[in-house]
């Protein structure tokens, strides 16, 4: 018998397939279907996987299965889906938690927080692109008539996308997502949708339940909803802002404090935190814009309607959009990870780099609030300001020579990661592209 909340859920849903969902390395959703007779086994055994199938799972084709073991408290129906469920799970194998299985790295460092009575919130803002293929098969805008140099909150861009937009919101809405607002982003056929923040752990389940559900509607209305961190070289690329708090037992924001003299309202436990994301902003910039295609968004430089607003260098400032931290009062938002990452490794990330900014004290230093997308580099050196890696390889070096996510993420999860992106890294330098052709065909 399913526990008697499980059964209301199904039955007041009509679910009768649920997807025991987990995700690979990358982030990307998994998923085996079981018939709602099959979710007890789920729930206590787990779905079998082959897990040398699935990316990042340091199996071998002739191991044990991988098993993804549901949380029933994460059921929930599939809006876009009729009559069938979703379950989030947790990889086991030989009936012990998977420690390359990034749920479960993230459910530890969860725990750390646990057991100082901390809950660390976060607030994660997706920016994403929609296209459609054209009759080629080439990527297009869906919307042709969306062009301006600076489309930013444009009425007409937002209007003419608005199937699409509602479809999602109104699939998200029923299922805890509380959607505040909806905007046309600074790229041309780019958006943002807002919603409540949460738990660390729920909001990870939930932007891969916002993939999930864009990806698919998307696919019904014929086009395609990218979460690629820089589709245009010219114009801003897809950031996912992380927005963090740490709550109490009781719920108060422990990184907030009004009599900051700063008048940023942050608490000394919030600026150890800060300290410690700012010293391990090399190497968690690998699990923040963990893809090639990332550091074609984190570029020092301008885009075409004046701004990337996305970060260069390791600096943070009262409401500074242009730095990797900005203080929006009384908490972080942390601007380095893109829509391509995969949020339970990041917030894992997160969370080993500001406790260890808080468990050996660290400062900050003071806040910049210059414009830094106008300093050239030389003013940037002059403050002490240092630059993100501007490579996947310089954030793999960067990741490799910083030994705290090791230590505390787990050795398996780190190499594995490592020795994935570097593949990655490889296979894109040898690939010989358009620009290479171009310029170099007959240059001799
Ligand atoms: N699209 C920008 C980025 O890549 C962020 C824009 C914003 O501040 O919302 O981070
Ligand atoms: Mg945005």
């Amino acid at each position: 018998m399913l526990p008697s909340e499980t059964q209301k859920i199904i039955d007041q849903h009509g679910i009768k397939y649920v997807l025991a969902q987990f995700v690979d390395i990358h982030g990307a959703a998994k998923t085996k279907s079981v018939p709602v007779s099959g979710l007890k086994a789920v729930a206590e055994e787990g779905a079998g996987f082959a897990g040398f199938a699935i990316w990042g799972m340091g199996m071998e084709p002739h191991g044990p299965d991988f098993m993804a073991r549901g949380d029933l408290s994460t059921l929930m129906p599939v809006p876009w889906q009729p009559g069938y469920g979703r379950v989030v799970c947790v990889g086991h194998v030989n009936g012990q938690p998977h420690p390359y299985d990034t749920r479960y790295v993230l459910q530890q460092q969860v725990q750390r927080l646990t057991d100082r009575g901390w809950t660390l919130n976060t607030g994660l803002e997706p920016e994403f692109s929609l296209f459609r293929r054209d009759a080629e098969g080439k990527l297009v805008p869906v919307d042709a008539s969306d062009k301006l140099e600076k489309p930013c909150y444009d009425y007409k861009g937002l209007s003419r996308s608005r199937a699409f937009l509602e479809k999602l919101t109104e699939a998200l809405q029923p299922v805890g997502f509380d959607i505040y607002q909806i905007d046309h982003e600074d790229a041309c056929g780019q958006f943002e949708i807002n919603y409540t923040y949460s738990d660390a752990m729920e909001s990870a389940d939930r932007f891969t339940f916002f993939r999930m559900a864009a990806g698919e509607i998307a696919n019904d209305l014929g086009m395609i909803c990218s979460f690629m961190p820089k589709p245009d070289p010219r114009r801003a690329g897809n950031g996912m802002h992380f927005h963090l708090s740490i709550g109490s037992a009781s719920s108060k924001n422990l990184f907030h404090d009004a009599s900051d003299p700063s008048g940023m309202g942050l608490s000394k436990l919030a600026y150890h935190f800060l300290a410690g994301l700012l010293a391990h902003g090399p190497a968690l910039c690998a699990f923040a814009a963990p893809t090639v295609n990332s550091y074609k968004r984190l570029v020092v430089g301008r885009s075409l309607s004046g701004a990337t607003w996305a970060p260069a260098f390791i600096a943070y400032g009262d409401n500074n959009r242009s730095a990797m931290l900005r203080i929006p009062y009384g908490r972080i938002e942390f601007r380095l990870p893109d829509a391509g990452c995969n949020p339970y490794l990041v917030t894992a990330a997160i969370i080993a780099a500001g406790l260890d900014g808080i468990d050996r004290q660290l400062d900050p230093g003071r806040a910049c609030n210059e414009n830094l997308y106008k300093l050239s580099l030389e003013e940037i050196a002059a403050r002490g300001i240092d630059t993100l890696p501007q490579s996947l390889k310089e954030a793999c070096d960067a990741l490799e020579a910083d030994p705290l996510f090791r230590e505390v993420l787990g050795a398996e999860i780190v190499d594995e990661f490592i020795k994935l992106k570097r593949m990655e890294w490889v296979e894109y330098s040898r690939h010989v592209s358009d620009w290479e052709i171009e310029r170099y065909t007959e240059f001799f």
